[in-house]
């Protein structure tokens, strides 16, 4: 039997919130977390005090359900985004939500759902959101006692609009994490540091910013929300090294399929951004840009253009969008490992 999907136009959605029938709500006190269930509240209840609320101290995750051409229900690697959440939770000294009920909550969560997890075809997949707070009576500046692990999902589409035409962004004068800092980490806090550059990049006509390396500010670091890659003139698949960016599933995803399917080699090094006129393709990646092709950075006032004057996506880009999608839509087989079935 299948679910009777709800009445949603599909190719219409945006990277957005749309309210579904369930969330996973989990919750941790006396050194231990509960079974969790599924609740159809979209509020949560919490102390005042909680950490969460006024040291910053939470954490989430970001992953995607997709339906296949014959209907199945994949997830990408949702064993990567549970030990990402767990090294999330052990920078800020949060209980650690275990990684075999991580991804059954995962997968518990978007059955119950499935009713809104778009079609094949339509350019859409359900987004899912894990998340941990500390929560509880706590007024000093430590750790909280009682924490809370929920996940919800909500349709959505592009992130970045316009598919696979090229985005043009701008570097930022301003950093989203400290050089030893939590920029490895999926935390808030990075977040809440990143939304007015954010909008001084979109203010100025840019899709987003660019962070360059809070440490030397002399390379690329992150895209917006997103890792960076690039293509040299001689065909070699780059993307920064460094400490402070959050290691993009996506990233490490691409440069495996760089590296084994279109045979490329592969680089993770700095990528000065004094010497962009290296690369002839750019973009940026993960769950939620995918790939986004970047037309043009500017900085300090220069602009440099990928391919084909920034106007079109490059060919490896291309390539490796098909890979990827091809893979996480089910139509393409991937390494072992990579798609879970629900
Ligand atoms: C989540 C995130 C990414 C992308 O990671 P994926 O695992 O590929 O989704 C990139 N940069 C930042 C800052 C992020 O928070």
């Amino acid at each position: 039997m299948t679910t009777k999907k709800a009445d949603i136009s599909w190719k219409d959605l945006k990277f957005g919130y749309l309210k579904t029938d369930y969330r996973f709500v989990s919750h941790y006190k006396n050194g231990k977390w509960d079974d969790g269930q599924l609740v159809s509240d979209d509020y949560l209840r919490i102390h005042e005090s909680s950490t969460a609320l006024h040291y910053g101290q939470q954490c989430f995750e970001g992953m995607k359900a997709y339906t296949a051409k014959d209907g199945r229900i994949l997830l990408f690697r949702p064993d990567r985004n549970a030990a990402r959440m767990r090294q999330s939770c052990e920078a800020l000294l949060m209980a650690v939500y275990p990684e075999d009920k991580f991804v059954d909550a995962v997968k518990k969560v978007v059955k119950a759902n499935e009713r809104f997890i778009p079609p094949y075809g339509e350019g859409a997949s359900l987004y899912i959101r894990p998340f941990l707070i500390g929560v509880g009576e706590n007024v000093g500046v430590k750790p909280a006692s009682e924490y809370v692990f929920s996940i919800f999902v909500t349709p959505v589409g592009p992130y970045f609009k316009g598919g696979l035409n090229p985005c043009h962004f701008v570097t930022s004068e301003f950093d989203r994490a400290a050089p030893r800092g939590t920029g490895a980490a999926k935390v808030g806090g990075n977040y809440a540091a990143s939304l007015k550059a954010h909008q001084i990049a979109v203010e100025q006509g840019y899709t987003d910013c660019i962070y360059l390396d809070p440490a030397t500010r002399t390379n690329i670091e992150e895209v917006g929300a997103a890792n960076f890659f690039g293509i040299t003139k001689d065909n070699v698949f780059v993307t920064p090294d460094s400490p402070s960016i959050l290691p993009s599933i996506t990233k490490y995803s691409l440069l495996h399929l760089a590296e084994h399917n279109l045979k490329l080699k592969t680089e993770q090094r700095d990528v000065p951004v004094s010497n962009l006129d290296e690369l002839v393709e750019a973009g940026a990646c993960g769950t939620a840009a995918v790939i986004t092709p970047i037309g043009s950075i500017t900085h300090c006032g220069i602009t440099t253009k990928f391919y084909r004057d920034g106007t079109e996506v490059g060919p490896i880009t291309k390539k490796l969008y098909d890979l990827l999608t091809g893979i996480q839509f089910g139509d393409i087989e991937g390494p072992e490992n990579w798609v879970v079935e629900l």
